[in-house]
Order: C-alpha cells, then sequence, then structure tokens
C-alpha cells in the first residue's frame, strides 16, 4: 500500500486531535460545538456523525444530508476541516458533493467487506483522504482488507482508528482495547498512522485521559474523541462525550512523548539495557528448547508405557507453585498464567508429535 499521511493532509504536528459530537443533532449544537471546540486551540478537525450506525432501531439515526450543511456552515465559523462517516455509496456522493475534507469507516461497516467494497468503488478517481476504524470483531486481516480495497480504488491518504473491539466480558470499557492488534498493524504498516478512539473504547468519560495516555505512550498519531455542548443531553453516546472545555483540560494534560531521542546518555544507557535484554532473551529461549527437548522425551516414556498426554493434577500443579513462585517474584499473576498456558500447550504439541506422528498444529 502506497500511504501518504493524515497529519501531512492536515499540516499538523502529531498527535493529531480531531473532536466534535457523536452525532450532529442540531444546527445550533453542531456550530456551538464546533466553536467551543475550535477555542480550546488544540483540535485540528471536527468529527460528527450524519448516518449513525446504531445497535437497536428506533434510536436517533442521525440527522442524514441536512446535516452536512451544518458541518460545512461550521467549517466556515471556525475553518476546522471536517470529518464523517460513511457507510454506502449514497453516503459518499453526498458527503463529497457537500464538500467534507476527509471520511472514515465505521466498526460496524470495516466488517463487512461488501460495504467497504461499495465505498471504495464509490470513492474511484476521488483522493480524498480516508480513516478506517478497525472492524467490531478482533479481526487485524479484516481491518487491513479495509484498507486494501481503499487503496486499490486509489485512495493515497488513510489512517487507521483503534476504536477497541465488541465483546461480551463486563469490564471497564465499552470495546475491549487488545493494544496488541493496533501494535501489530504499526509493526507490519509502519507508514499507517494509527488514531486511537478513547471515547467509544471506554465507553465512560472518566477513562477517556487514561486511555488517551496510554494510546500516546504507545506512539499513536492522534486521538479522535467525541465532544458535545451538553453531553448528558446528547442523542446518543452521552456517557462518554465530554464538554468542549473537559477536552481541552484532557488534552492540555496528556503527556507527549517522543519516539526516540538523538540524546547521546540515552542512546548509550538504553543500548546497555537492551543488551542485557538480549541476553537474558536468549537464555530464556535456550532454556525453553531444553524444557520443549525433555517434554519430547516424556512423550516418548508416556507412549512406551501407554499413559496419556495430560495428567490433570501434575498441570494443576505447576500453575499453583510457578503462580505463587512468580507472585513472590513481582512478577504480574494473569501474565505468569497466560505465559504456562503458552508452554503447556506447545509442550502437549511436542508430545502429541513424538505420541501420533503427527504434524497438525491446532
Ligand atoms: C462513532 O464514531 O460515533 C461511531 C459510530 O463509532 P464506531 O464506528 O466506532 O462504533
Ligand atoms: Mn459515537
Amino acid at each position: 500500500m502506497k500511504l501518504k499521511s493524515i497529519s501531512q493532509f492536515l499540516n499538523v504536528q502529531k498527535p493529531i486531535l480531531i473532536s466534535g459530537p457523536c452525532s450532529a443533532e442540531t444546527e445550533e449544537q453542531t456550530i456551538a460545538t464546533a466553536k467551543q471546540i475550535a477555542a480550546t486551540g488544540k483540535v485540528h478537525a471536527l468529527r460528527a456523525g450524519i448516518w449513525k450506525p446504531r445497535t437497536r432501531p428506533g434510536q436517533y439515526e442521525g440527522a442524514g444530508d441536512v446535516g452536512l450543511q451544518w458541518l460545512v456552515s461550521a467549517k466556515k465559523e471556525t475553518g476546522l476541516p471536517i470529518t464523517t462517516e460513511v457507510a454506502n455509496a449514497a453516503h459518499v456522493e453526498a458527503a463529497l458533493k457537500a464538500g467534507v475534507d476527509i471520511l472514515w469507516i465505521g466498526a460496524r461497516t470495516t466488517v463487512n467487506p461488501f460495504s467497504v467494497q461499495e465505498v471504495a468503488d464509490s470513492l474511484k478517481g476521488v483522493d480524498i483522504p480516508v480513516m478506517v476504524k478497525n472492524p467490531v470483531n478482533p479481526d487485524l486481516e479484516l481491518w487491513i482488507g479495509a484498507l486494501e480495497r481503499l487503496s486499490k480504488a486509489g485512495i493515497t491518504t488513510m489512517a487507521a482508528i483503534h476504536r477497541g473491539f465488541s465483546s461480551s466480558e463486563k469490564g471497564p470499557f465499552r470495546n475491549l482495547p487488545m493494544w496488541d492488534i493496533a501494535i501489530e498493524l504499526k509493526t507490519r504498516f509502519p507508514e499507517l498512522e494509527i488514531i486511537c478512539d478513547p471515547s467509544h473504547i471506554s465507553g465512560n468519560r472518566d477513562l477517556i485521559a487514561f486511555i488517551s495516555q496510554k494510546a500516546l505512550d504507545l506512539d499513536m498519531a492522534g486521538l479522535m474523541i467525541e465532544s458535545h455542548i451538553n453531553p448528558d443531553a446528547a442523542w446518543s453516546d452521552a456517557k462518554q462525550q465530554v464538554t468542549p472545555s473537559v477536552l481541552g483540560k484532557i488534552v492540555s494534560e496528556l503527556v507527549v512523548r517522543k519516539p526516540d531521542s538523538e540524546n547521546k546518555t540515552f542512546k548509550d544507557t538504553l543500548g546497555l539495557l537492551r543488551e542485557q535484554i538480549d541476553h537474558l532473551d536468549d537464555e530464556i529461549m535456550q532454556k525453553m528448547a531444553a524444557r520443549m527437548k525433555i517434554s519430547e522425551k516424556i512423550g516418548q516414556y508416556k507412549k512406551e508405557n501407554n499413559v496419556t498426554i495430560l495428567q490433570v493434577n501434575r498441570w494443576e500443579e505447576i500453575i499453583k507453585t510457578r503462580v505463587a513462585l512468580c507472585k513472590a517474584m513481582g512478577l504480574d499473576e494473569g501474565f505468569t498464567r497466560d505465559l504456562l498456558r503458552l508452554v503447556h500447550h506447545e509442550s502437549i504439541q511436542v508430545q502429541e508429535k513424538v505420541m501420533n506422528k503427527t504434524e497438525v498444529k491446532v
């Protein structure tokens, strides 16, 4: 994929800040929100949903085409470039006609290749910047697939928006951040800017600052934060929206760290610490290889004695003793359990191979 960045398009220093209401509700609300966020001096583009993908029917589904004119007026009043969500060819046509500067594809659209292809096809010959939210399910290939469909249609300026993933887990977040997926996307496409959407990850305004800081510390290129002149009265996503003044406060308290430093002492010290890490990683891997060799022998021995691979008691014993030991050494319990599960899984695979001469990885 050939990519130009949204920060270049907007001609701003990272982190980029996009803000505005979840939905454009009325002309007054759209323009007042735009004016107040512009007055913070921190926002680079105005967002507002015009066509809203709601989970249940009967909820506010957006102002439709008329709302585009409110966005255009807000741009005239503030000078802020405008961005909205498109989900089909009719949306694209209306948004282009109105003069929207940047489009985005929502999470519930990214999940459907037919819809993404329809949007991509309707953009042929128009090189407008497009931001692609992650699909609602944690499927990196689907996210990349959407970006590729747009790229093939000739879109060159793109960004990804990380807005978290649906889950039945009842945790503190509306959508699980699953940062690893965003990190993997960044690793695969270093040129692609990723903008974090802490509002849809949090679902709750109290967590926005925390998620925003974490995103910046993971070197994300910017933030998309929902704001509203009267959040509690918002017609969609009321709990997660903040007033423009709270937005200004959150943003001014964020610590923006640089991705690297040219400072010699920093580089030398980091180099030494990384040498230690490299050395320890070598040791861990050697020990791991030695451990698997023993698993292989155990597999052979169990085979000769016609004994099953799994002995639940032994597995429980391993978990209990290792978790206690690692806890005493200050390691996180969740991490220890995850690591043990991975090692145990591989050990079973190795024994399975010896016992049944199979190559199938499950
Ligand atoms: C939105 O940005 O208001 C929205 C509908 O988000 P998502 O596509 O992330 O659900
Ligand atoms: Mn929203």
